[in-house]
């Protein structure tokens, strides 16, 4: 572990629950990196996740950190963030927590384009209960809910939250963990709602279950089915078929909610409060 990821870690939490192997280190490591890089005041920096192995990231960096209920790590940021602008609010959550349960809290966090980072760890999986299908499992792999294939469309939470109104939408993975570090950072720094799918490698279940290996093959796995976006529309449907377009996806400018909040909502209330008087 690096000394810079290891200045922002919670000593007394080690070792973290995740299994040898878990990609979710390498993304956690990267969302710290990130923070460093931009010089992030400690004290001002709120990482707030959900439910699920993902979700236990927070927890292992000392930061002001909330651990909440599955699904709603966005409810609670955006209290957060409402409450106290000048914070950097950070969500860390899975495919599970952000695009099941808390596919709602996401659609419209990105819709009023607040400002909060959203890193979601997508391991396409249930991880922490034992390898159920989720949104983001991939058509035609296995689950332990799905023994003779997954037959649902996975969501591209990439498209589906960009098409609700993020500003800031990127894709990396775990096996590229300089390029992660850096759209995280683009995206903590991106004024308005920014999201960062990190793919990751459960090979605990989803490595498992569909027989691709250990650790590092699920890290060649992350490699094989990654495209650089730019060069997506060069392949045929058929190269594209499985593949991963990773690098920054969309960057927009759109009215910020906290802003629109303070200059237009709080003006009005205290112009309707002082005629009341
Ligand atoms: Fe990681 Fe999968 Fe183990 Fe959860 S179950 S800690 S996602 S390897
Ligand atoms: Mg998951």
């Amino acid at each position: 572990m690096s000394e810079v990821v290891r200045k922002y870690l919670r000593a007394d939490m080690m070792p973290t629950i995740w299994c040898p192997g878990c990609g979710h280190g390498i993304i956690m490591g990267a969302v710290i990196r990130a923070i460093d890089q931009l010089g992030l005041d400690q004290n001002k920096t709120v990482i707030v996740s959900g439910i699920g192995c993902a979700s236990r990231a927070p927890g292992y960096m000392d930061f002001d950190t909330l651990h909440t209920t599955h699904g709603r790590a966005l409810a609670f940021a955006t209290g957060i963030k409402l409450a106290n602008p000048e914070l950097t609010v950070i969500v860390l959550t899975g495919d599970g927590d952000a695009a099941a349960i808390g596919g709602n809290h996401l659609i419209h966090a990105a819709r009023r384009n607040i400002d909060i980072t959203t890193v979601c760890f997508n391991n396409s999986i249930y991880g922490m209960t034992s390898g159920q299908y989720s949104p983001m499992t991939p058509k035609g792999y296995s689950a332990t809910t799905a023994p003779y294939g997954n037959i649902d469309r996975p969501f591209d939470l990439c498209e589906l939250v960009k098409a609700a109104g993020a500003t800031y939408v990127a894709r990396s993975t775990a096996a590229h963990p300089r390029a992660l570090t850096d759209l995280v950072a683009k995206a903590i720094s991106h004024h308005g709602f920014s999201f960062v799918e990190a793919i990751s490698g459960c090979p605990t279940y989803f490595g498992r279950k569909n027989k691709i290996g250990d650790a590092p093959a699920m890290i060649n796995w992350m490699k094989e089915h990654s495209v650089p976006a730019r060069a997506v529309e060069k392949l045929t449907p058929e190269q594209r078929a499985g593949k991963f377009p990773i690098g920054e996806l969309y960057v927009s400018e759109e009215p910020e909610y906290v802003d629109e909040y303070v200059n237009v909502i709080i003006p009005r209330a205290k112009e309707r409060a002082a005629k009341a008087e």
